[in-house]
């Protein structure tokens, strides 16, 4: 199957110049869904997490069902100001500005393996923030799943040394 059938590109959204890839398509699409959860839970099985977090929102929808394939926990990344219990911070740089993430401090055990989600990484930093959280609660990044890829963009490069899964590249 080919998964960019299942992706719509939105030019100009959310502002001039971005060409924003819709996974809405997929998501509403079950055989799409069900194959790319299925590929994306084989490929990084070998990672041996044991947990996964998802960036919010979009890595939410793929976090829960891969850790639910894989058996193992899952915790959210969230925006500031979402999370109840105590957080660790990172923030990152963007365009104009910064921006924050946040995870709870107990999220998991001191020293588990711990597999990072999100639906696509572009410039990558929010990606490295979320890996800089993982530290912070003294897990190790197991490493990092994708469904997207901006390859031009490089955001590889920022992420700490740790294997890279991408279901599909631009
Ligand atoms: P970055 O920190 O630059 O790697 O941006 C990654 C985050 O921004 C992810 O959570 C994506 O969902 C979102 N994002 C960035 N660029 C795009 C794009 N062109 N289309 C859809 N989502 C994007």
């Amino acid at each position: 199957m080919d998964l960019k059938d299942h992706i719509r590109d939105i030019p100009d959204f959310p502002k001039p110049g971005i060409l924003f890839r819709d996974i809405t398509p997929l998501l509403a699409n079950p055989t799409a869904m069900q194959y790319s959860i299925d590929v994306f839970a084989e490929r990084v099985a070998e990672y041996r997490p044991d947990y996964i977090v998802g960036i919010e929102s979009r890595g939410f929808m793929f976090g829960v069902p891969l850790a639910y394939k894989l058996g193992v926990g899952f915790a959210p990344v969230r925006k500031p100001g979402k999370l109840p219990a105590a957080v660790h911070s990172a923030s990152y740089a963007l365009e104009y500005g910064n921006d924050t993430l946040e995870l709870h401090q107990d999220a998991f055990p001191a020293d588990s393996r711990v597999l990072i989600v999100d639906d696509l990484i572009a410039t990558g930093g929010t990606a490295a923030a979320t890996a800089e959280l993982i530290e912070k609660t003294g897990c190790t990044v197991a490493g990092f799943g994708f469904l997207i890829e901006l390859a031009g963009l490089e955001g590889r490069a920022k992420l700490p040394a740790a294997p890279v899964t991408v279901l599909l590249q631009y």
